[in-house]
């Protein structure tokens, strides 16, 4: 999970690598986007209508194209039954040179329509991919962050990339081409039968026959299609996994190579089986259609014989059919197999709307309540109960990992939790951020409940520093404006400075301008956590979510980070997960978390008063080297008094 990914606040997510999940609980995770709700083909016709509206004009304009071109591809039969029952029987000469310009001239004329055709319905179909991808992306950036646990990121892409790719093709071929393939056979029918209707009879006996195998391959073959497809974002997904930074830093650290290598070869020999299923089923299909196609002709020179020894029709009429029929065989058979693949291309777009319909768990606020121009009465939560989503959406939920937990961080408050690990800590930093939503209770902002306020309000009045920080593939300048891009230079550097980043920013190749990130500059952890910082500082919220980093620094590169958090905590309202001395040092207040619940609340001092888990937690994780609880009281006396020097000064 990573907050980085979505865009959000401070980067870094609060869980840190993400999970090398069986390729089974991957599916299980992922059945919520398989078995959405079932539309129905006329709505999803609809919809994608919608889409196509927006295109229109060139869409009207290419099949107006598309006709021209199946009016035009009538012709050439025409001119070669005019060649054999006139020009050559008469022996005009010159009559035969018009009629073979012609045959020249009217192909080259449709081929310039399909070009024009193509284009047009390029540029449309094009820009309904576009627009769906932009629609998706907006859409997935209002997703809760139970969408990017529960989704793996292969198969978010897959959708962005392969099924909105794969539109073209549908767009294109199967709706645009399946119109001009009806246009198509019903034209040439009516041709045909104006030339002779006994032999159009015959070759329309003929067509029916292509029918039945056509549909029933088509729809084993669009099911092929679709395991395929599945095999193939399978397959993505251990590829986005394993080859990415933080999936192969796990991998190297537990020496799964051989394992990932064993997942990766039985996915991988899926898509194998899978393609050459699909394939293969693509295959029959046209060896079906070519021992059909031999049908035709068979029937029409057996009664076409019959009809010209007859004289009931003319030689060129026969040539002339033959040319019609095998142009009709692939517009029929792809008519036949028309409604499987007009299915087919409706699925692929239902995967898309899919995606577009997952509800956000945490919607934005349908009439935001505007925040108090400056804080007032700080964060508070109210009996918040809290369970975290066991899958997407909220109908499916863990067990509850928040019990009744009010307090509140009073403006100008520096507020610190503590637990052992698991306690709920940082699920309590997520309500506050409204990454979720309580299930009961609520966390409100200066008085405003958070399911009121507007994001981007939310947002500016709430800065998140995370333990990971997430740097993406850009400058340093770019990573520390990334929650205040108009940001002065005058302010950037000032952050630089207050976060002391300053020495790094020398040391650098290019300063500020140096790429960082997944493949750029690497920076050391508390490198990391003070671009962290940098960040937070150039908001300026009022308040902060802070998660200190745990990772043990040499007692230089601590400095610097409490230096820089300082500056960070000056004014502002802070709701921090300590894992400093010097933060519950200057805590206003401490609550001590542990499974779910606040079981002590407190100052440091108060806290030590009497014993309990935090005199315990105090002794184990904050002053390891502080002996026995008989110093208690002198260590709570100096601390006191350490609290008061820094607040007076
Ligand atoms: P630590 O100090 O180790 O970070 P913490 O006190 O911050 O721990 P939380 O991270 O809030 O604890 O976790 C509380 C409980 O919620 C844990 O049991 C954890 O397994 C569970 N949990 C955390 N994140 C999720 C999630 N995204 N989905 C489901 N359960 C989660």
């Amino acid at each position: 999970m990573s907050v980085g990914r979505g865009g959000g606040g401070g980067g870094g997510g609060m869980h840190g690598m993400p999970g090398l999940g069986s390729i089974m609980q991957q599916q299980r995770a992922l059945r919520y986007l398989k078995t959405g709700q079932a539309r129905s083909t006329r709505e999803t016709f609809g919809r994608v209508w919608q889409y196509v509206r927006v295109y229109r004009g060139p869409f009207a304009i290419g099949s107006a194209l598309m006709l021209a071109g199946v009016a035009i591809g009538i012709i050439p039969p025409l001119l070669i039954r005019q060649m054999i029952d006139v020009a050559i029987p008469r022996g005009d000469f010159d009559l035969a040179l018009v009629l073979g310009a012609g045959l020249l001239l009217v192909p080259l004329s449709g081929a310039v329509l399909t070009l024009g055709q193509n284009y047009l319905a390029s540029v449309v179909a094009q820009g309904i991919i576009a627009d769906l991808r932009r629609k998706l992306y907006d859409h997935t950036q209002s997703l809760g962050l139970d969408f990017f646990t529960w989704t793996p990121a292969g198969e978010i892409q897959t959708r962005f990339l392969n099924d909105a790719g794969n539109l073209q093709a549908v767009l294109t071929q199967t709706f645009f081409g399946t119109l001009a393939n009806l246009v198509t056979v019903i034209g040439t029918l009516v041709v045909m039968a104006l030339i002779s209707w006994q032999l159009t009879l015959a070759a329309a006996l003929a067509l029916p026959a292509f029918a039945f195998p056509v549909l029933h391959f088509g729809r084993r073959r669009y099911a092929a299609v679709e395991i395929a497809q599945e095999a193939l974002g399978d397959l993505t997904n251990v590829l986005s996994e394993t080859l990415s930074l933080s999936g192969a830093i796990v991998v190297k650290s537990f020496g799964t190579e051989d394992r990932e290598s064993a997942r990766f070869a039985e996915v991988n020999d899926n898509a194998r089986k899978a393609q050459v299923a699909q394939i293969l089923e693509g295959q029959w299909l046209i060896v079906i259609v070519q021992v059909l196609a031999a049908l035709g002709p068979a029937l029409l020179y057996t009664y076409g014989a019959y009809l010209v020894i007859h004289g009931q029709i003319q030689l060129g009429t026969i040539v002339a059919f033959a040319t019609y029929m095998a142009q009709l065989y692939s517009p029929a058979s792809s008519l036949a197999g028309a409604n499987a693949s007009l299915l087919g291309g409706l699925a692929m777009f239902d995967r898309v709307f899919q995606m577009l319909d997952i509800p956000p768990t945490v919607p934005a606020a349908v009439r935001p309540t505007p925040l108090p121009t400056v804080p007032t009465s700080g964060i508070q939560f109210e009996q918040v109960d809290f369970r975290y989503p066991s899958g997407v959406g909220r109908e499916n939920l863990g067990a509850e990992v928040l019990h009744d937990i009010s307090f509140t961080a009073a403006p100008g408050r520096l507020v610190a939790l503590v637990g052992p690990s698991g306690a709920g800590k940082s699920t309590i930093l997520s309500l506050a951020a409204r990454f979720y939503d309580p299930m009961n209770g609520r966390v409100l902002l200066d008085g405003v409940p958070l399911a009121e306020v507007e994001r981007h309000e939310l947002r500016e009045r709430l800065a998140v520093v995370t333990q990971d920080v997430f740097l993406f593939h850009a400058t340093l300048r770019e990573n520390i404006a990334y929650g205040a891009p108009e940001a002065r230079e005058a302010e950037i550097e000032a952050v630089v400075e207050a976060a002391q980043l300053h020495d790094l920013v020398t040391r650098l190749p290019d300063g500020l301008e140096t790429v960082v990130g997944e493949r750029g500059f690497r920076l050391s952890g508390g490198e990391k956590q003070r671009v962290a910082i940098a960040r937070a500082l150039l908001r300026q919220s009022p308040y902060l979510l802070l998660d200190e980093a745990t990772s043990s620094l040499d007692s230089q590169a601590e400095r610097r980070i409490q230096l820089a958090l300082e500056r960070l905590i000056q004014g502002r309202t802070v709701l921090a997960i300590a894992h400093r001395l010097s933060t519950i040092q200057r805590a206003d207040l401490i609550l001590v978390v542990q499974d779910g619940r606040i079981v002590e609340r407190g100052t440091h001092q108060e806290l030590l008063q009497h014993s309990g888990l935090y005199e315990e937690l105090y002794y184990a994780q904050f002053a390891p080297d502080i002996d026995g609880r008989d110093t208690k009281a002198d260590v709570a006396m100096s601390y006191h008094d350490g609290v008061n020097d820094e607040r007076q000064a």
